[in-house]
């Protein structure tokens, strides 16, 4: 484990320059000394402010791991593949500079989750799409938001590309290192930017060929969903959950091969690959949702949004000098406003925040009362549940989702008739095993003991003998705001899923 006992790879001096860190998930593990200009900065030490899960750690109490120890082990897990991948098979390198691609490679697995807003997929999932009235495939995502905070990362070191398209890191041993900052955005991109771009740079020429797909499909992969990224949050998310899992991602991050120009595994691998994948679904379906977490997520949603136009949050993810100060602790923020004091950001020159009469002030006043029920644990109540595998019926509600018809056929089954449409919150969603309602192993590229460069395909049109699904769910969920509706609303979910289903 410990990373300067490793071979050296072969036909490079790397600057063994070392930096060791200690881990509840890898141990001890070294990365060489010059990585710590990218980490050393506000950009990346923004990532201990925002928690890995989110609001997660309000149900799972020791869940409260940061985006900083798990991006930092992401880059540990990259330069452990690659380094072994280079000793092993340096001739699938042929024509890089091995130096510049393994630098490019180590500086994305750390940067990948940069752009990652406070409480993580609820900001871009939930919040920016209500905040944010933006036209269809425009919509602000942390991919997005990676990519400017790495840009603005790497202004603030004061780096420029020289006519290759490298940048430099300074080194004491071995003058200084080379790294491509196309290459590390292609890299966290998944190279699907490089494959579609029909005028690619000429620096990142080379990084397009089908022979070195594999860059590619280290630290994010999306041909197979299965990359360092994931091998290290499955481990730590459930780890930190208090959960177990058998599967184990070192015996991966050790047999893989390049195969035919992408990353593949030993088939004797299979059942490995096959927990990783369950541990992948044991955690959205138990731990990600689990549905005092996602009570606790609307009721942050809602904060976030009453206290928009006062302190204008989700227009800082374009603003790199505010947004490397945004972090869950925007939660703290409002809760403080009362007493602290606070200034609107709206602009409008008579101050909202002395005018107790001006909307702002009212709806900080509501931002607060939100985490105050949080913190009081009077939270939004599940009032309805159905989970289901009709994928049909799974299409037809999220058709009417986006035209917030939900809430309407509900209200219609309001014997009632007291239920108004901002008393509930309609969730819709679908959990798998990594491939939608496909098995995700059909995908997996292997290698044979036999024929080791040759690649080994399972069968896509039989089931696999081990598991043969279902390998989605898809779960409706209706919360109460306030806990005196939530039998009224209970009774006429219950009536609306009856009369959409009958006989069920
Ligand atoms: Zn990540
Ligand atoms: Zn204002």
């Amino acid at each position: 484990m410990v990373s300067k006992s490793e071979p050296l790879p072969p036909g490079v001096s790397i600057n063994h320059e070392l930096r060791t860190l200690n881990d509840s998930i890898h141990n001890d593990y070294a990365l060489e000394e010059y990585f710590f200009q990218i980490v050393d900065t506000p950009h990346f030490q923004r990532l201990r402010g925002l928690k890995q899960l989110g609001i997660t750690s309000y149900v799972f109490p020791s869940a409260a791991h940061t985006r900083f120890e798990h991006s930092l082990g992401v880059g540990h897990l990259t330069r452990t593949l690659v380094d072994r991948l280079w000793a092993t098979q340096p001739g699938a390198f042929a024509g890089l500079d091995f130096l510049a691609v393994r630098t490019s490679l180590i500086i994305a697995g750390l940067c990948h989750d940069l752009g990652h807003g406070p409480f993580s997929h609820l900001f871009d999932g939930n919040f920016m799409l209500r905040a944010v009235d933006a036209p269809k495939g425009d919509h602000w995502t942390h991919e997005k938001g990676s990519v400017d905070m790495l840009d603005d990362l790497l202004r603030y070191l004061g780096l420029q590309e020289d006519a290759d398209g490298l940048m430099w890191l300074k080194s004491k041993q071995n003058g200084d290192i080379p790294f491509s900052p196309g290459l590390v955005k292609a890299v966290i991109d998944s190279g699907k930017g490089l494959r579609a771009q029909a005028d690619v740079p000429a620096s990142l020429k080379r990084y397009a060929s089908p022979e070195v797909r594999f860059l590619f499909q280290i630290v994010a992969n999306d041909d197979t969903g299965i990359d360092v990224d994931r091998f290290d949050y499955f481990r730590r998310d459930t780890y930190n959950a208090g959960a177990q899992t058998a599967y184990n991602p070192m015996r991966l991050v050790n047999s893989a091969r390049i195969v035919e120009g992408q990353i593949a595994f030993p088939e004797k691998e299979f059942p490995n690959l096959r927990l990783m994948f369950q541990t992948r679904f044991n955690l959205f379906k138990h731990v990600y949702t689990h549905r005092v977490s996602e009570a606790i997520n609307l009721m942050v949603v809602d904060a976030l949004l009453k206290a928009d136009g006062a302190l204008r949050i989700s227009s800082m993810v374009h603003n790199p000098a505010m947004y490397v100060h945004l972090t869950d602790g925007i939660l703290d923020q409002i809760a403080a406003s009362a007493a602290h004091g606070w200034r609107c950001m709206c602009g409008d020159p008579e101050p909202c925040d002395k005018n107790s009469e001006s909307e702002h002030f009212k709806s900080m006043a509501q931002a607060r009362g939100l985490v105050e029920r949080i913190r009081k644990r009077d939270l939004y109540q599940l009032a309805f549940e159905k989970v289901f595998y009709n994928r049909t019926l799974y299409r037809d509600l999220t058709r009417a989702a986006k035209e917030d018809g939900l809430k309407n056929q509900i209200l219609e089954k309001d014997s009632t008739e007291k239920l108004r449409r901002d008393d509930f919150h309609v969730d819709l969603a679908s959990i798998h095993h990594g491939d939608k309602e496909n098995d995700p192993m059909v995908k997996v590229l292997f290698f044979s003991k036999d024929k080791p460069d040759k690649l080994l395909l399972l069968p896509r049109d039989t089931p696999l003998p081990d598991l043969d699904g279902p390998f989605i769910e898809y779960r409706l969920r209706v919360y109460a705001r306030n806990r005196e509706h939530t039998k009224d609303i209970h009774a006429a979910a219950k009536a609306w899923l009856k009369s959409l289903t009958p006989g069920n």
